[in-house]
């Protein structure tokens, strides 16, 4: 299914192959749904990781999780998020995205960010992974808070299209970024560098979302569709996000209450 709008490079490949074959060796009994449609070949052993994060394993589980079974879980992979940007160049956009869903909801997640810091020198450590579970937090970056009183709208940056553009009109924001992948918004939110994430538009799947929904609501933030409608991801939902994108680590009753009704009616989930 790839296409210019729908990009398919060999590291989306093996980067999924490598995490959905060492996920299904583990976890054996785990749902995982990841962004590639790949041939089931054997997966090459070179590409098999089994370790584990001792920090992560220290860290009590949340009492509502410990009673959880294997087969209970379904894994969201998108093994690069920002795959445009990557094609160009812009390699600090780039994501790799695993979300954990229990009960059709997004409980813990990473965001792993191969790229971070490629510009700040050769002393600068290369690559950074944020993570969170629900009622645990979210670890891997620092909490940041928007400048206060502004309005920065975060969007896509090379999948507008003229309800995109006004959607975002309509709120009326001090300053728009435009960057690409959703993981990399997310991470715009809870570094205060935006203040809402806004996409009226179909084109978000599941495992672009499930992730950093987790990581955002471990730390207080909201993330719906463009209509208010929480993200399902149980194992039978529907991939697409039809009905776009709406995020906030702050205020996100605030930018809701702004959408125009001819935006939501636009969008059909
Ligand atoms: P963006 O904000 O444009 O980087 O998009 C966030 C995620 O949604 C990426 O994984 C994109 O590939 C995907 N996406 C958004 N819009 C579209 C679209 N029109 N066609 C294909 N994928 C899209
Ligand atoms: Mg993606
Ligand atoms: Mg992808």
């Amino acid at each position: 299914q790839a296409g210019p709008n729908d990009l398919q490079t060999k590291a989306d490949r093996l980067v999924q192959m490598s995490i959905c074959a060492s996920l299904a060796r583990k976890f054996p009994k785990v749902t995982i749904i990841g962004e590639e449609e790949l041939p089931a070949d054997d997966v090459t052993e070179d590409l098999i990781e089994d370790g584990h994060c001792e920090e992560i394993l220290k860290k009590p589980c949340p009492a509502q999780y410990t009673g959880i079974k294997e087969e209970e879980l379904v894994i969201w992979v998108d093994p690069l998020d920002g795959t445009k940007e990557y094609t160009e160049g812009l390699l600090d956009h780039v994501t790799v995205l695993i979300g954990i869903a229990y009960g059709g909801k997004a409980i813990a997640g990473v965001i792993n960010q191969p790229y971070y810091n490629y510009e700040a020198g050769a002393n600068a450590v290369l690559g950074r992974t944020i993570w969170g579970v629900l009622g645990m937090g979210a670890f891997g970056f620092q909490l940041t808070e928007a400048p206060a009183g502004k309005h920065i709208v975060v969007t896509t940056r090379s999948h507008s299209s003229a309800l995109v553009n006004e959607c975002i009109t309509a709120l009326n924001p001090d300053h728009v970024i435009r960057v690409g992948g959703a993981g990399n918004k997310i991470i715009q939110l809870i570094e205060g560098k935006a203040s809402a994430y806004v996409f009226a538009s179909p084109g978000c799947k599941k495992w672009d979302t499930c992730a950093p929904e987790a990581i955002l609501h471990a730390v207080g933030g909201k993330i719906t569709d463009i209509r208010g409608n929480s993200f399902q991801y149980n194992k039978e939902v529907k991939h697409m996000n039809s009905a776009g994108v709406l995020a906030a680590l702050r205020n996100y009753d605030y930018y809701a209450s702004r959408i125009p009704n001819t935006v939501k009616e636009s969008l059909v989930p």
